[in-house]
């Protein structure tokens, strides 16, 4: 069985006194929550918060956005998978498109990072997905597939270790989602390729979100998708009431 997941993604949003609020406001409107698995992406300068106030039972996981290959050494500005650990994170978000695009990272270096977060005990949440040309060109399942063979190339990996968003690159940010056809199409295909490059346990044991301008609003249509086990959220995760009310429906499937 696989447990539905709403990833917050806060990107380089929120200071200290905005996440406190933030919480305070999450964990009163969440305290009924059940039957989803809520992670929540801040900052790494708000993770040590996190593992302040988030420390009861019912409290959602949270995780990083992105961290370096090496444990530690002469690499300024980065943060390790061991760091991340220290501060109590399930989960690190890897190769999010804004990375990708923007930092220029590559598939080499977001196979090493997944490697680095499995040794290190955590959960990878691997980001795939398409630019807008590359699905006019009809290219959009090449693509992902030839990110998921590079990016999991060699990888050690058990089941329920591995999370996978499938993020379109066009959907993210823009206010246009994909639909939940051409969702469902695209992560049956990222299923069958982990039952080909691993096997039946590994594919029916990773849970796949979508992700690119999910709302309360088009949330339900795509959980009515069987592939579908969730979604990765940036803009509508910033207020803790659409958290919760997109957490509620990804929990009631
Ligand atoms: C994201 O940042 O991963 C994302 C999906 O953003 P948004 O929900 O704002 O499109």
């Amino acid at each position: 069985m696989r447990k539905p997941m709403a990833a917050a993604n806060w990107k380089m949003n929120k200071n200290s006194e905005e996440t406190r609020q933030f919480l305070q406001e999450y964990m009163t409107q969440a305290s009924d929550l059940s039957g989803a698995e809520v992670v929540i992406c801040p900052p790494f300068t708000l993770l040590a918060m996190l593992q302040q106030e988030l420390a009861s039972p019912n409290a959602p996981a949270w995780g990083g956005q992105n961290c370096f290959w090496e444990d530690k050494g002469a690499y300024t500005g980065e943060v390790s998978a061991p760091m991340l650990k220290e501060l109590g994170c399930s989960y690190v978000i890897i190769g999010h498109s804004e990375r990708r695009i923007i930092m220029g990272e590559t598939d080499g270096q977001i196979n090493q990072k997944l490697k680095a977060v499995l040794n290190h005990g955590m959960v990878p949440i691997l980001c795939v997905g398409e630019t807008l040309q590359q699905r006019e060109n009809n290219a959009a399942l090449s693509i992902v597939k030839n990110q998921l063979d590079k990016n999991l190339k060699d990888l050690a990996v058990q089941p329920g270790q591995l999370v996978i968003a499938y993020e379109p690159v066009w959907a993210i940010g823009t206010g246009v989602n994909a639909s939940s056809d051409d969702a469902q199409e695209m992560i049956a295909c990222i299923r069958s390729r982990l039952r080909e490059l691993f096997n039946d346990d590994l594919a029916n044991s990773t849970r796949i979100l979508y992700g690119g301008s999910v709302r309360d609003d088009n949330i339900a249509e795509l959980m009515a998708k069987p592939d579908i086990d969730g979604a990765l959220i940036g803009g509508a995760s910033l207020e803790a009431d659409s958290l919760v009310r997109i957490a509620r429906i990804i929990a009631n499937g």
